[in-house]
């Protein structure tokens, strides 16, 4: 099967092939053109007449499929009343140690089948395509016992997720010594095949010596390290996490002065969550002094249903161009081929690159107006794997 998707405003393709990631956006490339698929691989950057599906962009731009590389899903149910408590000032630490947070839809995950999890996350899943996410990772964590997180990790398997990320140090399960629940996950890292680990360092949650202690577990099992770090407050836990090799540092709200310039020389990715940001009324990352200094920057959407039931990148890269002062290629760059690096996928997705995973998304109109008509769907169609699966009506 061949698809061709001609009369393109914009094709954005990177400077040169086989590019990991890119530590300048703006070096992404934005010209007319066309782009012909063949047998799920880009085959051509050029018009085919012959295809069998022929999809007229009008101008519009075609761009590699989003690659959301920080979800939660699966999850169950949603937190809409512990948002409401948070718009009107009931601080999100009050709200964890009070049973809310984390132990709420931790909750809802045991009390719910299997088949409703599945249907509500494949419902997200589905809705995340339409918006021009082709590759979705997604993380334990709302299990908060060995049985309950082996179950995530079978979960987020039988959903499709391209990557299941171990969350297993996300928060301490209640009537659980923090130190005695570590090796638990050190356990469950040993027993459970994930492609990743990460831990939440807080002062609700897990400490630096954890962290240091996961880069061990991590690097025992042969997985990346990735952390969620410096959400609330500056933990300086990014100079623990690059100590250990890790694959990505997350969150970053409350990144300390000091420790951007060591982040932005290593190869650990900087992954800003804008839609918790917003949300959260968080703190804002330095994001445009990382970008200057080279750091692999990364946006996703943090899908979760306590800080970011956020499931559209399109808004996620409009909020991180304003809130950030970003370009929109920075940006672009950030939610495909960076974020397509952290999670190991960069060889085959992530860019328009002839012999990749044909994933690409077209829009209705050029590249800038994601960000500037905020809150617009702007996803004409989507073809993943050389598949057409979604053309607007
Ligand atoms: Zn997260």
């Amino acid at each position: 099967v061949s698809v061709c998707v001609r009369n393109a405003g914009q094709v954005l393709r990177p400077p040169e092939d086989g590019l990991p990631y890119l530590r300048r956006g703006n070096d992404l490339r934005l010209e007319p053109g066309a782009v012909t698929v063949r047998d799920g691989l880009i085959a051509a950057f050029e018009d085919d007449p012959a295809a069998d599906v022929i999809i007229d962009a009008r101008g519009g731009a075609v761009l590699p499929g989003f690659v959301d590389c920080h979800t939660h899903l699966p999850f169950a149910g949603w937190r809409a009343r512990e948002y409401e408590q948070k718009v009107t000032g009931v601080p999100y630490e009050e709200i964890a140690r009070s049973g809310g947070g984390i132990a709420s839809s931790a909750r809802a995950l045991a009390e719910a089948t299997d088949e409703a999890v599945l249907a509500q996350a494949s419902a997200l899943r589905e809705e995340m395509l339409r918006l021009g996410t082709t590759t979705v990772e997604g993380k334990t964590g709302y299990g908060l016992s060995v049985e309950g997180e082996l179950r995530s990790v079978r979960l987020g398997r039988a959903l499709g997720l391209d990557r299941v990320t171990g969350l297993f140090a996300h928060a301490v399960p209640p009537g659980v010594e923090r130190t005695a629940w570590m090796d638990e996950v050190d356990r469950l890292a040993a027993a459970a095949t994930v492609d990743a680990l990460d831990i939440y360092v807080e002062s609700v949650a897990f400490t630096n010596d954890d962290l240091e202690r996961l880069g061990e577990i991590a690097a025992r099992e042969g997985v990346p390290l990735r952390a969620h770090v410096e959400q609330f407050n500056a933990n300086r836990s990014t100079p623990v996490a690059l100590a250990a090799g890790a694959r990505s540092v997350d969150h970053l709200a409350c990144l300390h002065p000091d420790d951007l310039a060591p982040l932005a020389r290593a190869e650990c990715a900087a992954v800003l969550l804008p839609g918790a940001e917003f949300l959260g009324a968080e703190h804002t990352p330095p994001a445009r002094a990382l970008a200057d200094a080279g750091a692999i920057c990364v946006l996703a959407t943090d899908c979760n249903p306590g800080t970011s039931p956020v499931a559209s990148m399109p808004v996620i890269i409009g909020l991180a161009v304003r809130r950030y002062g970003w370009s929109v290629r920075e940006a672009l760059a950030a939610a495909t081929l960076n974020a397509a690096w952290v999670l190991g996928l960069h060889e085959e997705r992530g860019s328009l690159e002839v012999g990749k995973r044909a994933d690409l998304i077209v829009l209705d109109g050029p590249a800038e107006h994601i960000p500037y008509r905020f809150g617009h769907d702007p996803v004409a169609a989507v073809v993943r794997g050389g598949e057409v699966v979604w053309r607007r009506p």
